[in-house]
Parts: C-alpha cells; sequence; structure tokens
C-alpha cells in the first residue's frame, strides 16, 4: 500500500469483513497483492452475531460465530491483509484506479472487491423503532443474556429463527415463536429440535402489529391473518429475525443491481464495471451461508488477481 497523507492506494481494496470479505482477503494476500480489508461497523460480519455455526465444515462441533470470523481474520493476516477499523461512504468508478472515500480518508483501488453483505429487515411496525434496546432487538447473542428467566418472542420462520429461538431458550423462562405463516421455511432438524423443546411455543398464522411503547417492552399487539381476530401477548422482549437486505446503497446507478438490491455479478464474480468484484450476500440472494459467502470471496480475489496479472502483462 502506498500512502500519501489520507490517500492510500492499494492493489485490492476489500469492503467488509465477513466471511466474504475475509476469505477474498486471504485469497488475495496469498497472491501477494497486500490486500486491505475496510471492516465496516461489524467485524467479522452477521456470522459473528451468532452463537454457533454448525454447518460449516472443519469444524464437527461447531464453532461460535465471532470466533470463526477471528480465525477467518488471522489467516487473512497471516499471509499479509491488512484490517482496517473503517468504513465507506463513496465510491467513483469513473476511472482508475478507483476511488472509494472513507471515515479516515480516500483510498485508491485497483480492484474492489465488495462484499458489504447486508443487514436485518425491520418490521416496520409503531414502536419497532423506540423499543428497540428496550426490549426489542435484532442479535440474540448480543442481547440474549438480558432476558434471564424472562419471557421472549421471537418472529420468523427461516433457519435463523430458529436458530436464535433455541440459543435463546438457554436465557428465558420461555420463547414464544410468532410466524405469519401455516409452515416454516427452517430446515428440518431446527424445526423438530425447537418443536421438542419444553420452552419454546408457537403461535401461527399471526402477525405483530404493534409493540407498545414505554419504558420496557411489556406488550405486543397481534394479528390473526386468517380470522382477523386481534389480541395482545404479555413479553419482556422480541427478537426479529424476518430476513435481510442487502447493504448496497452506495452503489445504485454506479453498479448493476437487481430490484432488490443485489449487485449483478456473473459465474466470476464480475460486476458491470471491469476489476470490480461482488461477494457475499450483497450479491447473493439465493443461498446466504457462511460457506457459499466465503466461497465467492475467494473466486472474488481470483479474478481480481487474473485481472492485475492480464493488466501487468
Ligand atoms: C443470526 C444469524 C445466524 C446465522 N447463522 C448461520 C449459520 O449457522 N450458518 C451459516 O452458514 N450462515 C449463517 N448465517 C448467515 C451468514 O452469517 C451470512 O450468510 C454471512 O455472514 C454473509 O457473509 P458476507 O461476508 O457476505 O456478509 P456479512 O456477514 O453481512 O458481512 C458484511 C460486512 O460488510 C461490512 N460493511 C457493510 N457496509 C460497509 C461499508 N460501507 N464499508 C465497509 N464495510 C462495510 C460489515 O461491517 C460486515 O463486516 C446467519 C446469519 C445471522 C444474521
Amino acid at each position: 500500500m502506498s500512502n500519501n497523507g489520507n490517500e492510500k492506494h492499494v492493489k485490492v481494496l476489500v469492503l467488509g469483513s465477513g466471511p466474504a470479505g475475509l476469505a477474498a482477503a486471504l485469497y488475495a494476500a496469498r497472491a501477494e497483492l497486500a490486500p486491505v480489508v475496510l471492516t465496516g461497523m461489524q467485524l467479522g460480519g452477521q456470522a459473528a452475531l451468532t452463537h454457533v455455526i454448525e454447518n460449516y465444515p472443519g469444524f464437527p462441533k461447531g464453532v461460535g460465530g465471532a470466533e470463526l470470523g477471528e480465525l477467518f481474520q488471522k489467516q487473512a493476516e497471516y499471509f499479509g491483509a491488512k484490517v482496517e477499523f473503517d468504513t465507506a461512504h463513496e465510491v467513483d468508478f469513473s476511472q482508475r484506479p478507483y476511488i472509494v472515500k472513507t471515515d479516515s480518508g480516500e483510498y485508491k483501488a485497483d480492484t474492489l472487491i465488495i462484499s458489504t453483505g447486508a443487514n436485518s429487515i425491520h418490521l416496520g411496525v409503531p414502536g419497532e423503532v423506540e423499543m428497540t434496546g428496550r426490549g426489542v432487538s435484532y442479535c440474540a447473542t448480543c442481547d440474549g443474556w438480558f432476558f434471564k428467566n424472562k419471557k421472549v418472542v421471537v418472529v420468523g420462520g427461516g433457519d435463523s429463527a430458529f436458530e436464535e429461538a433455541l440459543f435463546l431458550t438457554r436465557y428465558a423462562s420461555s420463547v414464544t415463536l410468532i410466524h405469519r405463516r401455516e409452515e416454516f421455511r427452517a430446515g428440518a432438524i431446527l424445526q423438530r429440535r425447537a418443536k421438542e423443546h419444553p420452552k419454546m411455543n408457537f403461535i401461527l398464522n399471526t402477525v405483530i402489529t404493534e409493540a407498545v411503547t414505554g419504558d420496557k417492552l411489556e406488550t405486543l399487539k397481534l394479528k390473526n391473518v386468517k380470522t382477523g381476530e386481534e389480541s395482545t401477548f404479555e413479553t419482556d422482549g422480541l427478537f426479529i429475525f424476518i430476513g435481510h437486505s442487502p447493504n448496497t446503497d452506495m452503489f445504485k446507478g454506479k453498479l448493476e443491481m437487481s430490484d432488490l438490491g443485489y449487485l449483478k455479478v456473473n459465474d466470476k464474480m464480475e460486476t458491470s464495471v471491469p476489476g470490480v468484484y461482488a461477494a457475499g450476500e450483497a450479491a447473493d440472494p439465493h443461498f446466504k451461508q457462511v460457506i457459499t459467502s466465503a466461497g465467492m470471496g475467494a473466486a472474488a480475489a481470483i479474478q481480481a488477481t487474473h485481472f492485475l496479472e492480464a493488466e501487468s502483462a
């Protein structure tokens, strides 16, 4: 990395320190490209928010999400990647090297790997924003401990909702999973574990219409979507796991993306701008796993390496 005041010039700049970004950094570092990773606000990405990951190969008994992130980071750094606690705000792809403006200044990058991942989708009901941190949460690992011997509600029907609901049974006296449909998307093993767990209860075909505001969360308003019947539910906590939306606003009008905001890539992880690659959940509306995100990151870095080699040949 050449450094001129606040402006740094790098061969490979990686945006994001989740599985995709850190895998990309490992591959780019082993290609001796001295990549720089900008961590963003969440070192380790979403994976670091979950207490255990049981489906990443090589860990027969599972591995802590934060621990896996640390291992990814250490391995990338061992081979020469630099991890900077910095966040990108603006990109300029009108000329090369590309310019990325960050909290700390400005980077010039010969190639860019975008692995900015995704963020939790909010329910969008009255009281949700006001009660966040007062009972409403999007992270069981971060906040579960505060609900020791208390009643909590989890909303969602996918793997994340079930994994996090099961995790919350360690602390809470009861965990009620509320889902708007009759069927769940979560995998069969998770569903079985949850249904057999003595602390778990289920309310189906029901949506939350309001988190009643106050000093702390006490009451949710519910509506049965089949009967239209409205009710209230007393709870100390509400954990929301209803999906994610990609962190790609910065690239609007600059890179091709789907209607939902996922960056469009071809099978070489190339975006619509040469030398700019995207990997992981920022570009993946389908798989959304640690292993698939890391795989896309590795592929992006291999392709960036070929791109730079071809340029210097
Ligand atoms: C609660 C929960 C449980 C999960 N459990 C599992 C599981 O058991 N197994 C599994 O395989 N998957 C699991 N997942 C999914 C898995 O965590 C994700 O698929 C994976 O983390 C996606 O990796 P990523 O690198 O694409 O993005 P993310 O992990 O979302 O990382 C994005 C990174 O980009 C950074 N960033 C964002 N904006 C900027 C910016 N402007 N500048 C710089 N950096 C930026 C963020 O700080 C972060 O470091 C779980 C997810 C959640 C939320």
